[in-house]
């Protein structure tokens, strides 16, 4: 698959199917975390949600798609997992990692790292979590095995990173990157700001 197609279109992905819900999840005191299932055969949307933490904490971003996803009341529209691309906007937590794996996807996409989550967004849950339950993250044990026997995982960043410097896209995917970087940047100020405020329906 074209990688610059494929990166152009989950940037469309997160800006106009998962920010939009996103927006609505964070008035209601869920946090920034989203996720999408598209097909792979034509990189469509399957569906896209923010994040349903206000409800239930384990209701990240990947699991309300996956909730959403099985909510559908006729079962044999669900595409198989197989034919799709699970896109996470920022790099799954083991739980979700585990999700994603019990779910059957063969890949994920994220945006933003760990070390991002951490010093952007001032959630270490994902980190802490791995290093603190599995022992990993420290002692040149890396976080998880990004290829491994049930799927391949990709940073859109080392993606991007990863084109040629001459590539005429690499610097249009960067800036488009830095919008969206931007974007999240305001959204998690609204969600702070938001907890301190009555939650609203
Ligand atoms: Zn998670």
């Amino acid at each position: 698959m074209d990688s610059v197609k494929l990166i152009n279109r989950l940037f469309d992905v997160i800006e106009q199917d998962i920010i939009p819900d996103t927006r609505v999840t964070i008035a209601r005191g869920s946090c920034v975390f989203g996720g999408a299932i598209l097909n792979k055969s034509d990189l469509s949307t399957v569906v896209a949600t923010g994040n349903g933490q206000a409800e239930n904490p384990i209701w990240h971003g990947e699991i309300n798609v996956l909730n959403t996803l099985w909510k559908t009341e006729d079962r044999s529209k669900i595409p198989e997992a197989k034919n799709c691309i699970f896109l996470s906007t920022h790099q799954p937590c083991s739980m979700c990692l585990s999700a994603i794996t019990w779910a059957g996807y063969d890949n994920f996409y994220y945006l933003f790292t760990y070390e991002e989550t951490r010093d952007i967004f001032k959630k270490s849950g994902d980190i802490d979590i791995l290093k603190e339950v599995f022992g990993n993250g420290e002692n040149d044990r890396p976080y998880y095995n990004p290829k491994n026997a049930f799927w391949t995982s990709y940073s859109i960043r080392e993606m991007i990173n990863s084109l040629d410097k001459c590539h005429p896209d690499r610097q249009v995917l960067l800036n488009r990157m830095n919008d969206i970087f931007k974007v999240y940047v305001e959204l998690s100020n609204i969600y702070y700001a938001n907890m301190n405020k009555p939650v609203t329906n």
